[in-house]
């Protein structure tokens, strides 16, 4: 599809600003087919909260984006459709309930696949309906009523986390995929500097190299979803396949952070969450290591970790986290991204923390001490 942008006219226009309104990200009224600068605005706020590139304009992955977020559970009667699933927001909502109440659909990825149209019966079960593994109107009452009354052990989370136990405390062998942000045409955070210019994709890239010789050397299978090469840019649902083809032990995102205001800076660390229960426990766990290496290592500002339903966190099936290490448009945190010597910090301070993830709980030694020269050895020691 070509994108469509500041400027154009028409009716995909008028579809795509109704989304937004719906969205609460738009104001009613206004020219329906005009994309204004307004519109522009409120298609950059939903691609912040999709986790996408926010450039404002609607390509094909926004595109999906926006079309799945403007059904809501309740609009439409929901089944599993073969070969073509339904997908949208409304699938997602349907699946964090499922899950509060502790059913098991895996991870509320808004796809209605056999997995949930199975919890979906089950439920019905329960609850005696006629188990058709369908949503329809006396499912949606069923669960109405229920609501947030009844909030489970969420036992998949806990299956992540005995799988993730019982994998051992060994790096050798171990899958982990290092996703560099952007790429390709798309270089996320520019920032002009004399006669340079810095960019978010290219040090994402020199990060997610440099720890891909790190990891590799301590014995972990590491892939990369993109390339340097300026064709590469895969869209997050090819990366979270990528990733669940491979059956990846561990997925890390690497970025940097940018905001109009150059007072901003930090780092902060994303774990698949909804904010108000489902979260991944293991996810969540490496999001805190990574978190608190970078900050002992680094000495940059500490933004915290936060749970995000971001398509890569969401679709990805392995414990996953995204990094967004300081601000490219603070010159504080930009003249630490520019040495390489810093960079190397940050992946130092990154394969501690996956490290840890496996280490034994006994032989665990303090934040920012782990020298990962020494990761062979250690993990030789452990097997
Ligand atoms: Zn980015």
């Amino acid at each position: 599809m070509r994108r469509i942008r500041h400027g154009d006219h028409g009716p995909a226009v008028a579809e795509i600003r109704a989304i937004l309104v719906g969205q609460d990200l738009l104001p009613q009224g206004g020219d329906p087919g005009d994309f204004d600068a307004a519109t522009e605005t409120a298609v950059r706020a939903f691609q912040q909260s999709r986790g996408l590139t926010a450039d404002g304009e609607v390509d094909d992955e926004t595109w999906r984006a926006l079309d799945a977020a403007r059904w809501r559970l309740g609009a439409r009667s929901l089944y599993q459709s073969i070969p073509d699933p339904l997908v949208g927001e409304d699938v997602r909502t349907l699946q964090e309930r499922l899950l509060e109440m502790g059913f098991d659909v895996g991870r509320a990825d808004g796809v209605y696949g056999a997995r949930t149209a199975r919890a979906v019966a089950q439920f019905q079960r329960e609850v005696g309906l006629h188990p058709d593994g369908g949503c329809g109107p006396q499912t949606m009452n069923a669960l109405r009523r229920l609501g947030r009354k009844v909030v489970g052990g969420r036992p998949q989370w806990l299956r992540e986390q005995d799988t993730f136990r019982q994998s051992g405390p060994n790096l050798v062998g171990k899958t982990i995929v290092v996703d560099p942000g952007h790429g390709g045409p798309d270089a996320g955070i520019v920032v002009p500097d004399g006669p340079l210019r810095w960019t978010e994709a290219e040090l994402a890239y020199d990060l997610a190299a440099r720890l891909e010789g790190r990891l590799g050397a301590a014995g972990m299978r590491v892939h990369l979803t993109r390339g340097p090469s300026p064709a590469s840019s895969p869209s997050q649902l090819e990366r979270a396949q990528l990733a669940n083809d491979l059956g990846a032990d561990l997925l890390i995102s690497l970025h940097v952070d940018g905001h109009a205001n150059p007072g901003a800076d930090g780092v902060a660390t994303f774990h698949y969450g909804t904010g108000n229960g489902a979260t991944s426990t293991v996810g969540e766990r490496l999001a805190g290591l990574v978190q608190r290496e970078i900050v002992a290592r680094t000495g940059l500002r500490n933004c915290q970790i936060h749970p995000k339903t971001w398509d890569l966190l969401r679709l990805t099936r392995m414990p996953a986290v995204r990094v967004d290490v300081g601000y490219l448009t603070s010159p504080q945190d930009r003249e630490h991204l520019v040495d390489p010597l810093f960079r190397e910090q940050v992946v130092e301070a990154i394969v501690a923390a996956v490290q840890r993830m496996w280490y034994p709980l006994d032989a665990d030694v303090p934040t920012g001490s782990i020298d990962v020269r020494q990761l062979r050895a250690m993990v030789a020691a452990d097997s």
